[in-house]
């Protein structure tokens, strides 16, 4: 590029952003200014560590399911979001604002992929290894709280369970806090509680289970209220207990 055409470049550059702090004021711009760097940094989504090994489930969720669940499923709906064009997300919000911002106007590459990227990293987190199989039940104010709502641990389990065993085909089971009451609703497919969706128990996620298939399959086969009582021995109470406390 010539200088002549660099210096009528760069000025009209400064011209054009000094009309748009008089029109806009000094704030808006700088805001502008964050949102060209993030789209310049090539924001994009990644597979989350998992926080355990493969095996680390057994043998309640086995190695050879928990590969494929991570690197075959959860992977292909972050690549599923990075091939979007770009534009089609906005990076400014985290993944949980995003999945609220989700409503039936939503394309459904966005909803499917969005919702299976986030309900799948907080699935994770909300297991963890329990090979000696020790009994594992929840502590703190949401032990409180459950024994509270359920009438009792074992009362809130069981209806946890049918309501999980029930779903229709894919979805998943959640634990959810809807105006400081405790709630165990379920969605289909990839949707979750964070989501604007007619008919959708709204509130904060306090557990998540998967029950597609996928999750359960291999070593269950169409046995899925087996998975589910064997997955109680693999909840992480300690992490449901932050998302509780962190209300
Ligand atoms: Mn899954």
């Amino acid at each position: 590029m010539s200088d002549r055409r660099k210096f009528l470049k760069t000025s009209g550059l400064i011209g054009l952003s000094t009309l748009a702090a008089k029109l806009m004021g000094e704030e808006k711009i700088s805001a502008l200014e964050k949102l060209g760097e993030q789209e310049n940094s090539g924001k994009s989504f990644t597979l989350p560590k998992l926080p355990y090994s493969y095996d680390a489930l057994e043998p309640f969720i086995d190695k050879q399911t928990m590969e494929i669940h991570y690197t075959k499923h959860h992977q292909a709906y972050v690549d599923k979001l990075n091939a979007l064009p770009s534009g089609n997300i906005d990076f400014s919000t985290d993944d949980a604002t995003k999945c609220s911002n989700i409503d039936k106007s939503t394309s459904a590459i966005i909803r499917n992929n969005l919702g299976g990227h986030y309900n799948h990293s907080l699935f994770w987190q909300l297991l963890k290894p329990n090979s000696e199989n020790k009994t594992n039940l929840p502590g703190g104010k949401l032990a409180s709280a459950i024994t509270k709502e359920f009438k009792s641990y074992e009362e809130f389990k069981k209806e946890f369970s049918e309501k999980a065993t029930k779903v229709f085909g894919s979805g998943w089971c959640w634990l959810i806090l809807q105006n400081g009451k405790l709630k165990i609703t379920t969605t289909p497919n990839q949707d979750n509680p964070l989501m604007n969706i007619e008919g959708n128990e709204k509130g904060k996620i306090i557990m998540a289970l998967d029950v597609w298939e996928h999750a359960y399959y291999l070593k269950y086969q169409n046995k899925r209220a087996d998975y589910i009582t064997n997955w109680w021995n693999v909840v992480n109470w300690e992490k449901a207990e932050e998302l509780f406390n962190t209300q």
